[in-house]
């Protein structure tokens, strides 16, 4: 079980941090991918106007990646009104400080009143920005976000999910979950509820075009569906070596002191050109310019463009595809769903 905030059409960053390994997995198990849409609406309640678009540009993302729905349920959380009840039955049992001492809550919490100061600046006078901070904080201190990880509990224990996807940051998210599953069974009977296991992957790291961490509200994403053309500007304008000067000037393509981000042309090469050593090496070497080197990329990344953007075209032009996908998915989650909450519901003398 693993889920998705719909931010819209994603990015490289998004595929091999998290996607890529979803299209494997859907190999080995059976798999429960949601489109979290009330996820969204824990910290993006005010503006829910390009919700819908962004769900569907985003399933569609998915599908081009080659998530197969024959194989995977692909689901809007928000059609399978199951989450909402376990959710309200997880959090009668929830301490409040398990949730206020969530780290990630306070990081977040701070992450996104500063970047709605940076936005209030950018069309505000700055003697403002510092009430609008602690404003923009105050407007984040909901019920809806301080209980996140409850409706996230929700979502993954009511698929009996045995093991979740998760990188070594995301581990104290997944405890909460567990801590929830453990406190339920205990109070109402052991197994009821499967408490699962991290299923920990290892993501390969790659930076945006500027060298630091790719992101959208940075600008410096590589989006999933590039053409050929704007593709190649981004390569073309991306983040190298500051230190070479000439292409005979021995080269950092990896993190290291004289580089610390790492060259952002090299990572790439990585991950799209088999041929990738032999550029680390000729690098090193100063026997080749980055020019040269971000042209050798060119057609390796548009190979892998290619058959990503001919996939999620296909999908796009078959009229009422999403919406058919994300509607077998609801009745194949739904289904599960129901199966949980009447054990859940039974434990707790519901019924
Ligand atoms: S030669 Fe290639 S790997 Fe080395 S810094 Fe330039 S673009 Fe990066």
């Amino acid at each position: 079980m693993s889920g998705m905030r719909p931010t819209g059409r994603l990015h490289l960053g998004n595929y091999w941090g998290a996607l890529k390994n979803w299209v494997d997995l859907q190999e080995a198990y059976q798999c429960y991918f949601a489109v979290a849409s009330w996820h969204m609406l824990t910290t993006g309640y005010d503006d829910t106007s390009s919700l819908l678009e962004n769900e569907r540009e985003m399933v569609l993302d998915w599908l081009g990646a080659g998530l197969d729905p024959g194989k995977a349920v692909i689901f809007r959380q928000s059609d399978v009104t199951e989450h909402a009840e376990l959710a309200l039955l997880l959090g009668m049992i929830t301490p409040l400080s398990w949730l206020e001492n969530n780290p990630t809550w306070k990081e977040q919490l701070q992450e996104l009143a500063k970047s709605k100061r940076e936005k209030m600046l950018a069309s505000g006078p700055t003697q403002e920005a510092q009430p609008r901070e602690a404003e923009a904080r105050e407007e984040l201190r909901t019920h809806g976000f301080l209980g996140y990880p409850v409706l996230q509990a929700a979502d993954i224990l009511m698929y009996g999910a045995e093991v979740v996807p998760v990188g070594q940051d995301q581990l104290p998210h997944l405890e909460l979950s567990r801590e929830i599953a453990r406190k339920f069974n205990g109070l109402y009977g052991e197994g009821t509820l499967t408490v699962p296991q991290p299923l920990l992957t290892e993501t390969p790291k790659l930076p945006g075009i500027d060298g630091r961490k790719m992101s959208k509200s940075y600008g410096n994403a590589i989006d999933m569906l590039e053409t050929t053309e704007s593709l190649s500007k981004k390569v073309m304008a991306a983040y190298t070596d500051p230190t070479r000067l000439r292409a005979t000037d021995p080269g950092h393509p990896e993190p290291c002191p004289e580089n610390p981000p790492g060259c952002s042309v090299y990572a790439l090469h990585k991950l799209y050109n088999t041929d990738w050593p032999r550029r680390g090496d000729e690098c090193r070497a100063g026997h080749i310019g980055c020019v040269a080197c971000k042209k050798l990329l060119l057609p390796p990344l548009e190979a892998g463009f290619a058959k990503f953007r001919e996939r999620r075209a296909s999908y796009a032009s078959q009229p009422g595809r999403v919406e058919q996908v994300l509607d077998e998915g609801r009745k194949k989650a739904k289904a599960a769903a129901e199966r949980t909450l009447e054990k859940v519901r039974r434990a707790m003398r519901l019924r």
